[in-house]
Formats: C-alpha cells, sequence, structure tokens
C-alpha cells in the first residue's frame, strides 16, 4: 500500500463509500452529490478563565443533513478533535438514523480538550461556555438540532447543557429535549447509558440468527463461547464487552486500551476489571490476565470477532493483513478504513458497519426525545392495567381449570416498565434494520458488503425525502 492510501481522511473514507453505494443506486447525479456534502458547520472559538488565567477552546458543529428534523448526533471532547472529523461523524448519523428509520437529520458536534486535564467545576464551565456559543446559534434546540454524548462527554456533560439551555431560553416548555443522554433524574430515559452497546449486542445476535451470513463468516452456532477482542473499555465497549460476557456467554479474550492491552484466552470477568480501570485509570498492571505495552498489536491476535469500540482508522492498510478475527463489528465510528476494508474483504472477513452496529444509541435518543416532548414516562399510563388485565387471564386460566406454574405468574402479571419498553423497541430496530440491510446485501448483485448495502439502503431513504419534499430539482 502506497502512503497516500494512509492519508486518506476520516470524510474521505466515508465519502468513498457513500460512491460506491450511490453507484448501485438509481438516483439523480446532482442530488447523489447534494446529499454527501455536509450542508453547514459552525466554528466556535471562546474564553474560559481557569483559576484565574484564562484559556481559548475551539470547537465544531455541523449539520451534515435537515430533511428531517432535528438534526441529531453527540458532541465530542477530544484533544484530537478536527473539523474533517466532525463533518464525517455528522454524516454517518445522518446515515444512521435513516437506516434504522429515526426521524432525524445528522450533525456532530467536537470540542479540542483533553477532558483528563481538568478538575469537575472547569469542566462545567467549559461545557456550559461552549454550550451557550451553540444554543445562541441554533445548533442546540429541541426542535433544531439536539446533542447527545459522544467520546468523552457523559450523562454529566449532557445536565450542564440542558441547564445551560433552560437558562437561556426561558419558557420554551420543551427544554429537556435540548439534548439526549441527560441523567434519568433530568429528563433522561432508563437504559440510555448502555443504549449502544446493548445495540450492539442486538445486532450481533441478530446476526447469529442467520445461518447463511454467519457462514460467510466462517462461523458457526451463536454467541456462546465466541472468543473476542474489544478495543475500547469506555461507554459503548464496557456494556458491550459486559453484556456479551454475562448474558451471551461470550468469552472476552482481549481488551485494548489507551495504555496498552490485557489478554487471557479463559476471558475475562468485565465488572472486575472495569473496576480496575475506574481505580487506576488504565489496564496496566490488572493481576489476572498479560498485559502487552503496545495495545494495537492485540488486534492482529487469533479470535472469532474484533469489536473496536474506541475511535476511528483503527483497523488499516498497515494492519489489516495481519487480522485474524473473522467477524469485525464496528461498535465505534469509523474504526476500519476504506483501504483497510479492502484488504479484509479479500482476505473474506465479514465486517458489520459502524451505521448500523452503533445505532443504539440514537435509537434510544430519539426515545428520550419523545418522552421530553410527552413530558410523561413511557409506562406510566399502562402498567397497572396491563398488570390488571393479566391478571385477568390467569384468574380465567385457572377458573377453567387449566394451571399456570406459579414460577410464571409474577412474570405473567407484570406490566412493562420504561426499561423493558426501551429495551424491546431497541432490540425491534436492531433486528429490523439488519433484516433491511441483509436483504438488500443478499438480493443485490451489485452489493458486496454489508456497508455499502446499509449505505445504499440510507441513501436511498434521504434522496426520497428530498425528492418528495420537492426541494430537488
Ligand atoms: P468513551 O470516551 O466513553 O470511551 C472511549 C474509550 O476508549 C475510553 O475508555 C478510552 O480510554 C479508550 N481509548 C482511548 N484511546 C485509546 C486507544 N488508543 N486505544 C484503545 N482505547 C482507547 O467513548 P464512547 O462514547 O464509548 O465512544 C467510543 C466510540 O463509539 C466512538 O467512536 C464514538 O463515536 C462511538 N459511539 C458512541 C456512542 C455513545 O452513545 N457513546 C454512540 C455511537 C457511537
Amino acid at each position: 500500500m502506497s502512503s497516500t492510501h494512509e492519508e486518506k481522511s476520516f470524510r474521505e473514507n466515508v465519502n468513498l463509500t457513500f460512491d460506491i453505494a450511490a453507484s448501485t443506486l438509481d438516483i439523480p447525479e446532482g442530488l447523489g452529490y447534494y446529499i454527501k456534502g455536509v450542508n453547514n458547520v459552525y466554528q466556535v472559538r471562546f474564553p474560559v478563565k481557569i483559576n484565574g488565567k484564562v484559556e481559548s477552546f475551539i470547537g465544531w458543529r455541523a449539520v451534515h443533513s435537515d430533511h428531517r428534523l432535528p438534526a441529531k448526533g453527540g458532541i465530542r471532547f477530544s484533544s484530537m478533535v478536527n473539523q474533517d472529523e466532525v463533518e464525517a461523524l455528522a454524516a454517518l448519523m445522518s446515515y444512521k438514523c435513516a437506516l434504522v428509520n429515526v426521524p432525524f437529520g445528522g450533525s456532530k458536534g467536537g470540542l479540542v480538550i483533553n477532558p483528563k486535564d481538568y478538575d469537575e467545576e472547569a469542566m462545567e464551565k467549559i461545557t456550559r461556555r461552549f454550550a451557550f456559543e451553540l444554543i445562541r446559534k441554533d445548533y442546540i434546540n429541541p426542535a433544531i438540532n439536539v446533542p447527545a454524548p459522544d467520546m468523552g462527554t457523559g450523562a454529566r456533560e449532557m445536565a450542564w447543557i440542558a441547564s445551560t439551555y433552560a437558562a437561556q431560553k426561558t419558557g420554551d416548555v420543551n427544554h429537556l429535549g435540548c439534548v439526549t443522554g441527560k441523567p434519568v433524574s433530568q429528563g433522561g430515559i432508563r437504559g440510555r447509558t448502555e443504549a449502544t452497546g446493548r445495540g450492539v449486542v442486538f445486532g450481533l445476535r441478530e446476526f447469529f440468527r442467520h445461518p447463511e451470513d454467519v457462514k460467510e463468516a466462517g462461523l458457526e452456532g451463536s454467541l456462546e463461547g465466541k472468543r473476542v477482542i474489544v478495543q475500547g473499555l469506555g461507554n459503548v465497549g464496557y456494556h458491550t464487552a459486559k453484556i456479551l460476557q454475562e448474558e451471551d456467554g461470550a468469552k472476552i479474550i482481549g481488551l485494548i486500551e489507551w495504555d496498552g492491552a490485557i489478554t487471557n484466552p479463559d476471558g475475562f470477568d468485565i465488572e472486575d476489571v472495569a473496576e480496575y480501570k475506574k481505580n487506576i485509570g488504565g489496564l496496566r498492571g490488572y493481576p489476572k490476565g498479560t498485559f502487552v505495552d503496545e495495545g494495537a498489536k492485540v488486534l492482529e491476535q487469533e479470535c472469532d470477532i474484533i469489536i473496536p469500540a474506541a475511535m476511528e482508522g483503527v483497523i488499516n492498510a498497515r494492519n489489516a493483513t495481519h487480522i485474524k478475527a473473522k467477524l469485525i463489528a464496528e461498535a465505534a465510528n469509523g474504526p476500519v478504513t476504506f483501504d483497510g476494508e479492502m484488504i479484509l474483504r479479500e482476505k473474506g472477513t465479514v465486517m458489520i458497519p459502524d451505521i448500523y452496529m452503533n445505532a443504539g444509541g440514537v435509537v434510544v435518543s430519539y426515545f428520550e426525545w419523545i418522552k421530553n416532548l410527552s413530558h410523561i414516562r413511557f409506562g406510566r399510563m399502562t402498567r397497572r392495567w396491563e398488570e390488571s388485565q393479566n391478571d385477568l387471564l390467569i384468574q380465567a386460566i385457572e377458573k377453567s381449570g387449566g394451571k399456570v406454574p406459579d414460577s410464571l405468574k409474577a412474570k405473567l402479571r407484570q406490566g412493562a416498565s420504561e426499561l423493558e419498553l426501551v429495551r424491546s423497541g431497541l432490540d425491534d430496530s436492531m433486528r429490523e434494520a439488519f433484516q433491511s440491510m441483509r436483504e438488500f446485501y443478499w438480493t443485490n448483485d451489485k452489493v458486496h458488503s454489508y456497508r455499502i448495502a446499509a449505505m445504499a439502503l440510507s441513501i436511498e431513504k434521504i434522496a426520497t425525502s428530498y425528492l418528495e419534499m420537492g426541494v430537488y430539482p
């Protein structure tokens, strides 16, 4: 591979996939060109006084598409973030929302900052000031643009953003809908924190329900006992690994973090590793595994599934030939580069693309936004009614001579809680989207990967929306 292949930017990587996917469709050329580009980007610089000293910060919020409103997408805090990356991530959000039938446009934000360099008080000041600037220009607004957590941000930052919006826009009765991923006590929804990771697992379970697809990857059976390597033990990686280990019986044999990796052929107890990481800050020194200094090398280890859940570009032209996994589930955004994918496809490695695999976050963000606009918790009006109806049903069965086992009675009687409804809606969204993606893949001669299938389906939906709206021509 020449070095020029290595130098493609994140946005170029996304756009190359777009071009291939668009070429499999019959959409007007000019419309394809329009959909591909980012509609607008706002760059902001602002000062914050920290410990008596003025520091300047720079950030962006990009809107890739607004064929549906609000536009949706996370805010990333990272010292590496730049405009190209924010634009690429905004584009992925448009395609992701379209693929999983979430009626939002695509957006993304980023602030150049290493959150580890600041204490909580400083982080709150910086986050509120960044939010203030975005709110002023309607880049945060429940009807127009709604952020969520991404790398380096979480429920804490979302609560600060929501509070800044409420203070700035007094009288907006829908103020809580200005951001998703909030703590439950601040208008968040149960199941949002784990949503992206749980969505990854729901997606993988659906993949393993299709023997034809599993066979193509050179695998068989279910997730039980599969050897998995996870990169990034943050929000997405932690929940994915934990659920896979605890609920599906997968063996997490490798975990890669910023300071190195740990391996153990017998598999890790994820909760134990996460506790260690929380106390120490990294994985170095974890006693129940072998530590590898050059963490990324563990991606090249023998295993069944790799789940990159940290950052973009980690599987690329340099290391793709050495990857031994049969299946790569892209939990992060853009972890496999375009050139890396070409090499892996030659080898027969199957990749489940980011715009499908990590869509669980935005699916549950959609539920949270609906909850905020309707001002009521899901299940509040129906739960007890369902329970009394289920009770009547059990009584009717028993009165007519049937017997409901005691072990089943409590489960049968139970009405659905918010968390159960969220998980059910997430599972349904992930199953449906996988089925449409695989069907497009298996029935279209021009489509050679799930990624192209997913992207083509998304482009088709966005194009239809623009054509029906009459924006084009
Ligand atoms: P996070 O900040 O919670 O976690 C990222 C983890 O990666 C951290 O534990 C960090 O220490 C680790 N890391 C940093 N540098 C690393 C390196 N060089 N090698 C290995 N690990 C490293 O972020 P997150 O929210 O879990 O996001 C991870 C990825 O998932 C990103 O690509 C993000 O865009 C994507 N994503 C997140 C969500 C969400 O809901 N949070 C939704 C969709 C997609």
